[in-house]
């Protein structure tokens, strides 16, 4: 096992989650990173990618201190219109995909002398959004399954924390009506869109000796969103 501590990021291909892996190897972590297209291919939302992703990093590194789960989709509609595809593909990549990787990679993260593992929720699930039903569901899952599962490991010193990122500049917003983005926009209180590094500088210290003692929680990050 070498010295340095070792984090797996998934959707590190772009946006927020390419920021959090220049984060942590900027903390001098070695950082895997797995999406579709990235560095480990494959769909978070099959169990099988997901222990594969584990078993290449401990098979490259020894070890695994630091779970980034971030992989994340959209497939926004009014709930009357959702369908089942829809509903269905944001479940299981927004947080059966969450599931899946702590599975697999927690046997390895409490042999971790400072294991954390960061989900990276929404604003959507906690104030909910209307036309994002599947997706809110799928982050106020991801908040459940944090505070749960920080209950189960941390009397073996591993914390379990979220952070909800409000509206930030990456290909997810990119891709919403200019109108409904400006809608959002004006409620910010900061009066501006968050940068992707905003959210990595937050899993950054989550992940760091400096954020020991919290486990279980919520960060937003949302330039006052949610106020
Ligand atoms: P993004 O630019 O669209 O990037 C999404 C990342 O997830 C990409 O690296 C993508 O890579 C990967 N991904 C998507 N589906 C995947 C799958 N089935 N298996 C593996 N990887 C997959 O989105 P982002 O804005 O950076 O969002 C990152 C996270 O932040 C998401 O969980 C999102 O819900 C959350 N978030 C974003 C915002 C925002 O305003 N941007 C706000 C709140 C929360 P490939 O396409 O290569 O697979």
């Amino acid at each position: 096992m070498g010295d340095k501590r070792v984090a797996l990021v998934t959707g590190a291909s772009r946006g927020i989650g390419a920021a959090c892996a220049a984060e942590l190897t900027r903390q001098n972590l070695d950082v895997v990173g797995c999406s579709r297209s990235g560095e480990l291919q494959g769909d978070c939302s099959d169990p099988e990618v997901c222990k594969s992703w584990v078993a290449q990093t401990i098979e490259r590194y020894g070890r695994l201190d630091v779970l980034v789960n971030n992989a994340g989709v959209t497939r926004d509609t009014l709930l009357m219109r959702m369908t089942d595809e829809q509903f269905d593909e944001v479940l299981r990549v927004n947080l059966y995909g969450a599931f899946y990787l702590c599975r697999a990679a927690l046997k390895y993260i409490l042999k971790s002398p400072a294991g954390r593992i960061i989900n990276i929720a929404s604003v959507s699930g906690l104030a909910g959004n209307a036309g994002q039903c599947n997706y809110a569901a799928s982050k106020a899952g991801l908040v459940g399954l944090t505070k749960s599962l920080s209950k189960e490991v941390g009397k073996r010193g591993v914390t379990v924390n979220a952070v909800a990122p409000g509206w930030i500049a990456t290909d997810m917003t990119e891709a919403v009506p200019e109108e409904a983005a400006t809608r959002v926009l004006e409620r910010v209180t900061l009066e501006r869109a968050g940068k992707p590094e905003e959210i990595a500088a937050a899993v950054g210290f989550l992940a760091s000796e400096q954020a020991s003692y919290i486990t279980g929680q919520v960060l937003s990050v949302d330039g006052g969103l949610a106020l």
